[in-house]
This record gives structure tokens, C-alpha cells and sequence, in this order.
């Protein structure tokens, strides 16, 4: 395949875009067409649309949806503000599609010739497929380029695989050289008169793509430009890439002093010990260090903020319900817990017996898995505050994702 032909004219060449979005997206398994699934800023649709506005040479733009679905194309289309913003200048123009893709098309050909007058409908036309977000503007220009050149344009790539042909038992007929064979990408850039009127003399005939339709009636073949191999149509799930993910750490930290006749309660579990937690609440010190945290990471403040101790509603309170409040709130601002690891630092009692009654109740509290807390306790090695049993102490670190 020879090199992309660059124009040898400086006069801003323009073109239509006609988005081909009608399909039912089967192959992906999922109730939300593709077109719609999120994608960047916007959805697949919004982007796609956006790499064709990002080049400044788009007059008009018609996109084929299935019937009934103008509400959720609109929402899909403007989901990222650019769009908005780029389009303040553009027709955009909804058109309900046919059975076939083919039939979309045409259908769509015919109501940018109805609606789009003057300046706003342009020589040529760009169709392309809704689920091919990635398509560069390089490629994009080169193919309005091309089409300004030849009449007909559009991307291909040729095979790096051995291709072969096949019969009905699966065994190879022939082997194909490769030279030979190129797969056909969109854009794809026409004449808007001329392959309107080749679409009108196809509505009998059964075609694959418009390249098809073009050189069924054209005396010169669709010329190619070089496709982009990152210029793929998203066809199952694991097409997209993974949404990108914002994560944060939560830091959290505790000391109380251990008094008697006060309850131990580490984690909204009560360990039996000969002393307590002295406190203003209940004194759960592993509770208030995984408050803390959890509120850091979502930078919400502190437990100290939300439940002042100079505030008597807070005396004797319960720490689950001071928790549960302020997880609460971070899973209003849209965070997920990833994991909680926590430290005490505590002599007496001995600590792994009630590890994994103290774990799956912190669980239960943030409605998460248990799986996703883990809990150790270290001694002070008979040393400090700690080894002499005045004080427990926790470390708490946590991951949220949104
Ligand atoms: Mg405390």
C-alpha cells in the first residue's frame, strides 16, 4: 500500500459527518448500546463525534439512532460539555435508522440533503461508525483530503497475519497474499451528490459498507489511505478500556487510656479485660482511628470535627453509629472502600482469638467484605505505656476508589 497522499491545495476543505449509531450492540452482551457506554470525559458517542469537531473542518452532523431513542443519543452525544460547546455553530440532526445498516445510512444521506443547506452541508460526507471513539484527526483530514482528490476515500489496513481462505468444513482452500488484502476502517469520504445517488440505485442490492455501494456504480474504485491500528470498532466489553480510577489513602490514628471499670471494646466487640478504654464515647479507639482515616482520604474532616467532644449528644455515644455516620458521608461524595489495615498496639488480652469476630463486625458496619479489613495487634513487649497495659494505641490505613 502506497504512503497517504497529501493535498496539494491550501483551501480549508470541509465535510458533513454522518455517524452510524443504529445498531442493537448484541455482541456486548449488555442492556446499554455501546455507543452510550461512559468513555473518557463522555461516552463513546461524545468522544467520537469530539475527534471530528477537534479538527475545525466539520459543517454538519447527522447521526443515525435506533427508533425512539433520540432522548438517550442526545444525553449520550452532549454527556461530555465539549461537545456542547463545539457544536454552538452546527446543525446536529438525529435520524431514526432502518433495519440494515445500509438502510440507516441512506435514510440519514437523505435527511442531511433535506436539512442541511448552504454552507452547513459541504461536499463531501464522512461515514462513520459510533463505536470507533479513537479515530485520530491526522486520519480524519487525510481521508476529507482524499476524497477531495478522488471522489471516494477510505482507511485500510493490510494484514499482518497469513490469510487464507476456508470451506464450510474449516479447512483451508488456498492461501491469499497478503499484498492483495486490506481491512476497511471508517471514515469513509464521498461525494455527498454522488454516493447519495449510488445509495438510491442500492436500495435492492445487499452491501457490506458504502465503499461497496460506491464501486458497484463508479467507474474509479474507492481509493485507500492508510488506516490506524489503534482506529478500532469497539464490538465486545473488553474493547473499552478500563474507566480510569481515582484512588486515595486514609491515614488514621488512636491512644486511649485504659482505666478500670470502663468496657475494652476494640472494632464494636467487647474483649474481656480487667480494664476499658477511658473515653468521652463509648471508647472504641480501633473504631474512631478507622473514622479518621476513611474521612481523610475523602479529605472530609475528622472525627474530632463531626462529633465534638465538647458536644454532651456525643457522651457515652456509640462508635459503630459515629463510623456508619461518617462513612456515610464519604459514600455520598461516590468513594468505595478497597481495604482497611489496621494496627493495635495492645499488651493484654491476647488479641488473634477475637481477630476475625473484630474484622467481619467492621465489615458489617461499612457493608463491605470481610475480605476487605484485615486486623493485627502487636504487644509493647512488656515496654512503655503499652506494655505496662495503660494505653492502647491503632494504625489505620485505607484505599477508596471512585
Ligand atoms: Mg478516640
Amino acid at each position: 500500500m502506497k504512503a497517504r497522499k497529501t493535498s496539494t491545495t491550501n483551501k480549508i476543505h470541509t465535510a458533513t459527518l454522518l455517524v452510524v449509531a443504529a445498531g442493537s450492540s448484541t455482541r456486548m452482551g449488555l442492556d446499554t448500546k455501546k455507543e452510550y457506554l461512559p468513555l473518557n470525559n463522555g461516552t463513546v458517542l461524545s468522544e467520537c463525534v469530539l475527534s471530528f469537531l477537534k479538527t475545525n473542518k466539520i459543517t454538519s452532523i447527522a447521526i443515525a439512532i435506533p427508533k425512539a431513542h433520540v432522548s438517550q443519543a442526545t444525553e449520550a452525544l452532549y454527556k461530555n460539555p465539549l461537545v456542547k460547546t463545539l457544536t454552538q455553530n452546527i446543525p446536529v440532526l438525529f435520524v431514526e435508522g432502518g433495519a440494515t445498516r445500509q438502510e440507516s445510512v441512506y435514510k440519514t444521506l437523505c435527511a442531511i440533503n433535506e436539512s442541511f443547506k448552504g454552507e452547513a452541508l459541504s461536499k463531501v460526507v464522512l461515514i462513520h461508525d459510533g463505536a470507533r471513539p479513537f479515530v485520530s484527526e491526522k486520519l480524519i483530514t487525510a481521508c476529507i483530503e482524499d476524497a477531495y482528490n478522488y471522489g471516494a476515500s477510505c482507511p485500510a489496513l493490510q494484514p499482518t497475519d497469513t490469510q487464507v481462505q476456508i470451506d464450510s468444513d474449516n479447512n483451508i482452500i488456498q492461501h491469499i497474499p497478503r499484498p492483495s488484502l486490506a481491512a476497511v476502517q471508517t471514515p469513509q469520504a464521498f461525494d455527498f451528490n454522488t454516493i447519495l445517488a449510488y445509495h438510491k440505485r442500492a436500495v435492492n442490492l445487499t452491501c457490506t459498507d458504502d465503499t461497496e455501494i460506491w464501486d458497484t456504480f463508479n467507474a474509479t474504485k474507492t481509493h485507500i489511505i492508510l488506516g490506524e491500528s489503534t482506529n478500532i470498532k469497539i464490538t465486545y466489553k473488553n474493547d473499552l478500556p478500563e474507566a480510569s480510577k481515582m484512588i486515595r489513602i486514609g491515614l488514621g490514628y488512636d491512644l486511649h487510656r485504659l482505666v478500670e471499670g470502663r468496657k475494652l471494646l476494640l472494632g464494636g466487640i467487647e474483649l474481656p479485660f480487667e480494664k476499658g478504654e477511658d473515653a468521652h464515647s463509648d471508647g472504641d479507639v480501633l473504631l474512631h482511628a478507622i473514622t479518621d482515616a476513611v474521612l481523610g482520604a475523602a479529605s472530609l474532616g475528622d472525627i474530632g470535627v463531626l462529633f465534638p467532644p465538647s458536644d454532651s449528644k456525643w457522651k457515652d455515644a456509640s462508635s459503630s453509629y459515629m463510623l456508619k455516620t461518617a462513612w456515610d458521608l464519604v459514600k455520598k461524595d461516590g468513594w468505595k472502600l478497597e481495604n482497611l489495615d489496621c494496627v493495635i498496639a495492645l499488651e493484654k488480652p491476647k488479641f488473634i482469638p477475637y481477630r476475625e469476630q473484630v474484622c467481619s463486625s467492621i465489615a458489617n458496619i461499612l457493608e463491605v467484605e470481610t475480605s476487605q479489613v484485615f486486623v493485627k495487634a502487636k504487644t509493647g513487649e512488656k515496654l512503655g505505656k503499652i506494655g505496662r497495659s495503660e494505653a492502647v494505641e491503632v494504625w489505620v490505613t485505607c484505599l477508596l476508589s471512585k
